[in-house]
């Protein structure tokens, strides 16, 4: 047992709360280690002291009092700043998802070229705006094509996404994977935000 897992079965121990096995591996813990044995002592020692302080009443109105000061609910619609500022996490993953956007939109601006991503490009070849994987030609991997043209004659062994433009394959093609189309930038966004996410959790 771990130190660190000792602290609470004391406490549970000393509310009377512990039985069975856990409060015999606290007992064997104790014994091999004297700074948390140190610990219990105290505790045990503060808990008998609190234990022999003279008890107080409970005035009778307590709970009347308690619950008379506890605010009504606020009716009033709360503030968009208000709610930023009780929900810290949720602005946070907000802000996060809104500079993403930004970025990937500023990125969508800026280039109007074609983008080819893949493991093995030898394997394609290039006309104009068109990426074409002859027949017999193999890519190893996923395939992305950004504002192109895919023409698929040959094997992809992998996915092959075409974002913001088209594709076509051939009676011949063959694709392990499969053909993503993202053709809007929301839809791209999105699919980034997916690909972090599956990419984040495995
Ligand atoms: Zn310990």
């Amino acid at each position: 047992m771990q130190c660190s897992d000792a602290l609470p079965l004391i406490h549970e121990y000393l509310d009377g709360d512990l039985e069975g096995a856990d409060a015999v591996e606290l007992k064997k813990h104790l014994l091999a280690c004297p700074a948390c044995n140190k610990l219990f002592k105290q505790m045990e020692q503060t808990e008998a002291c609190i234990r022999l302080l003279p008890k107080t009443p409970v005035p009778s109105d307590l709970t009347a009092r308690i619950m008379g000061n506890i605010p009504a609910k606020k009716k009033r619609r709360e503030g968009w700043l208000k709610w930023l500022r009780t929900h810290p996490a949720l602005s946070v993953a907000s802000v996060f998802l809104l500079v993403m956007a930004t970025s990937f939109l500023s990125l969508w601006d800026q280039d109007r070229d074609m983008v080819v991503k893949g493991a093995s490009l030898d394997q394609v070849v290039i006309q104009g705006d068109t990426v074409i994987i002859p027949q017999g030609h193999t890519v190893q991997g996923d395939l992305t094509v950004k504002r192109g043209k895919v023409q698929v004659d040959g094997n992809v062994e992998g996915n092959v996404t075409v974002i913001d433009g088209s594709y076509n394959l051939a009676s011949t093609a063959y694709i392990s994977g499969h053909v993503n189309s993202v053709d809007q930038t929301l839809e791209w966004i999105w699919y980034k935000v997916n690909e972090v996410f599956s990419w984040v959790t495995p």
